[in-house]
């Protein structure tokens, strides 16, 4: 019968160790080559939502087509019409979303060019103009809605096209219990949000609630002509 003392053990869980260290990164197998897209445009594999040119992935949230107008290159809330959601569910995304709000500016806090992007349709990034535009710090662009500020106000002029850059990981269920997600987003490549906890709560006029694993993506009709345009995600 062999005896181990010891070292012997020591030195085999060393072993042991630089061999998952070695094999860790290559356990997934080589990283895929992908090619990038230029100054927001999708990279090789991303899953396109929104080029500009139809709302062929997109349906009304009553059901049939999504009802918003199509412009030169962008789609416009449709006041009135009601909030348009994604025909495919997603989990964990990084999604890059093009906004701008009305030009003309009309209203004030809430009222003004209010929309809004939600991640399975259940955790609102605010959308709003909030260029020289007071509001509750929780519900201004930037904001995840009623659950964390952005670090800071980030907002280009009202009309100006702006960008968000969202990573989600949504929170799930998981062996009887709700695993917490995150989120992280920057706007006009500003961090704006960093990596905030999320429980599964959806907020404010969310059209889901309850965490689950995949769901669509829903941009909101507050009533006022938002527009959105280069919208695409890659999943994680
Ligand atoms: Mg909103």
């Amino acid at each position: 019968m062999t005896h181990c003392t010891n070292q012997d053990v020591l030195a085999r869980l060393s072993i042991i160790y630089c061999l998952g260290l070695c094999l860790g990164a290559g356990a997934a197998g080589e990283p895929p080559v992908i090619t990038p897209g230029r100054h927001g445009s999708p990279p090789s594999d991303a899953f396109v939502l929104f080029d500009g040119h139809d709302l062929s992935k997109w349906q009304s949230a009553s059901g049939g087509k999504a009802k918003w107008k199509l412009g030169d290159g962008y789609m416009e809330v449709n006041p009135g019409t009601g909030n348009i959601v994604t025909k495919e569910q997603f989990g964990a995304v990084q999604l890059h979303v093009e906004w701008a709000t009305p030009s003309v500016v009309t209203g004030e806090g809430q009222n003004r060019g209010n929309s809004g992007v939600y991640l399975q349709g259940r955790y609102e990034v605010q959308v709003l103009d909030s260029y020289h535009n007071k509001t509750y710090y929780n519900g201004q662009a930037g904001a995840i809605y009623s659950i964390s500020a952005p670090l800071v106000n980030a907002c280009r002029k009202p009309g100006q096209w702006q960008t968000y850059d969202i990573i989600f990981h949504p929170p799930h269920p998981w062996n009887g219990r709700i695993v917490d997600g995150s989120i992280t987003v920057l706007q006009n490549g500003v961090l704006v949000e960093d990596h905030v906890t999320l429980i599964g709560k959806s907020t404010t006029a969310a059209l889901f609630h309850g965490a689950v694993a995949t769901g669509p993506l829903v941009l909101q009709d507050h009533g006022h002509p938002v527009r959105y345009r280069n919208i695409w995600l890659r999943k994680l």
